[in-house]
Order: C-alpha cells, then structure tokens, then sequence
C-alpha cells in the first residue's frame, strides 16, 4: 500500500470510529433520557391525581383531605430524592466531582449514619449493629461526606431489602498495607447471581414492582460504585437469594 492510500485509510478507520462513538453516546443519551421521564413519570403522576382530586373538592371528610396532601407531598419528597440522585449521577459520570479528601474517623461515620437511620431501621424492627465495639477510632484518607454517602445507600438499602426483625451488621476490619474493608450485611431477600453483575448499573431494579413499593431511584449502588472508584478503591457484593447480601469497600488508612 502507497502512503497515501494508507493516510487515507487510517483516516477512514478514524472517522468510522470517531462515528461509532459519537453513535454510542447518542445511544446512552437517548436511553438516559428516556430512563429519567421514565422514573419522574410515577411520583409526578402521584401528585397530580392527589391533588386534581382535592381541587376538585369532592373530598368531604377532613381526615382524608388531610390523607391526600401527605401522599402528594410524599411524592413531591420522592421526587427531590430522584432529582438529587440524578444530579449527583450526571456529575459522577462527566468527571466533574472532584474528591475533597482529609483524614477522618470512620467510626465515627458509621455511627452517624446509624444515628440518621435508626428510626427508619426501627419500622421494620431491624436492628443495627457495628460488630465489635470500636474504642478506637479508624482514622481513613478519603472524601468524608461521599464516604458518608456511600455508607448511606448501602445502609438504606439493607434496610428497604432486609426482612422484618432482621439485622444490618456493620464492621470495619484492617487490611495489609494501609487498606481498611467496610462491610455493610444483611440477612435480607438477598440478590439471585443471575443478577449481581447488572447491580451497579444506573437505574437497574432486580424486582421492578417490588422495589417501586419500597421507592428510590435505581441510582444507589451506581453512585455508590462512582464514588469508590473515584477513590480508586474496589467494592464488592457476596449475595445468596433469600439468606443476605454484603456490601464492602475498601479504603485507604492514615498511618
Ligand atoms: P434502588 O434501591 O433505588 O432500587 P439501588 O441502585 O440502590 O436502587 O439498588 C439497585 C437494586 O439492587 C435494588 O432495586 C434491589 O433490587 C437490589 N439491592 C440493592 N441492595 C440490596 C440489598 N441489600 N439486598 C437485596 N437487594 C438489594
């Protein structure tokens, strides 16, 4: 091949190239979109048959009127969660989150996030526990408030998908050289291995109806996985359907 037919053939396989990328994006974009109306669609719905009801004041009683507005304004709730989740995952996938790391105590997240949830675990009569009493406090290099974030997605998440009377068991164990592993466990429904591959993507339900009764936005465990990666730390799931699922990550640790 003369040097020019080659020029023109490396411009070629650039072009086609650069076109299938462009086409991949258009892709993602299209099916991103249509995720995001897609999950807006049921809460927005909520509100508005909740609220057209009331203005049409046929509703009488009081106590229901009163029932109505809660569930309007549960819905307008849902919907700030999804919007928030939305922004941080568009942030996440552009690249444009930057990591405001420091050194921190992990237990002391821990115990935050157990603080901030202990009513919700309540309703379900789920009991919190951190494995072993940490007199100590695990001082971590990282992102502290995505740190509690992560640690947030993964604890609600035990509690939507754990069983009535159940545990969420969290514990902090040192690894060689400088690494600490976070494990969030739960003897909930647990996660059919069939399925566990496709847990991080955006917007991924196992079980569409029964994870719309409990809400979210399918966005958890993918911000979950930007944030460690972002950390350049690994996270992994062990799951068995019906028996638990656990969550862990790793972190690095301040000398
Ligand atoms: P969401 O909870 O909003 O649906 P997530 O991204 O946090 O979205 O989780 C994705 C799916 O993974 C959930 O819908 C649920 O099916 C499954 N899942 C997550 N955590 C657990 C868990 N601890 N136990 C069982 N299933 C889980």
């Amino acid at each position: 091949m003369g040097t020019l037919t080659k020029e023109i053939d490396k411009y070629a396989k650039n072009k086609k190239f650069e076109i299938e990328t462009l086409k991949i994006r258009e892709e993602y974009r299209k099916e991103f979109i249509g995720n995001v109306s897609h999950e807006l669609k049921t809460p927005l719905f909520t509100v508005q048959s909740y609220l057209l009801t009331l203005l049409e004041g046929g509703v009488e009683d009081e106590k229901i009127r009163k029932k109505y507005l809660a569930r309007a304004a549960k819905g307008v709730e849902r919907l700030t969660y999804i919007i928030k989740d939305l922004d941080m995952i568009t942030k996440l996938e552009v690249g444009v989150l930057s990591l405001d790391k420091e050194n921190f105590d992990m237990v002391k997240v821990v115990q935050n996030v157990f603080d901030l949830f202990e009513m919700k675990a309540a309703k379900k009569q789920i009991t919190l526990t951190f494995d072993i009493d940490y007199t100590e406090p695990i001082k971590v290099y990282a992102d502290k408030e995505r740190i509690q974030q992560v640690l947030t997605n993964l604890i609600v998440n035990s509690i939507k998908y754990g069983r009535e009377k159940g545990t969420t068991e969290v514990s902090i164990e040192n690894l060689i050289k400088n690494k600490a592993i976070i494990r969030v466990t739960d003897n909930g429904e647990g996660i059919a291995k069939a399925n566990l591959q496709r847990l991080f993507e955006r917007f991924y339900r196992v079980d569409k109806s029964g994870s719309r009764k409990e809400g979210g936005s399918g966005l958890g465990l993918s911000i979950v996985k930007h944030i460690i990666e972002a950390h350049e730390e690994k996270i992994y799931i062990e799951s068995e359907l019906g028996v638990g699922s656990e969550f862990s990550f790793t972190l690095e640790k301040t000398k």
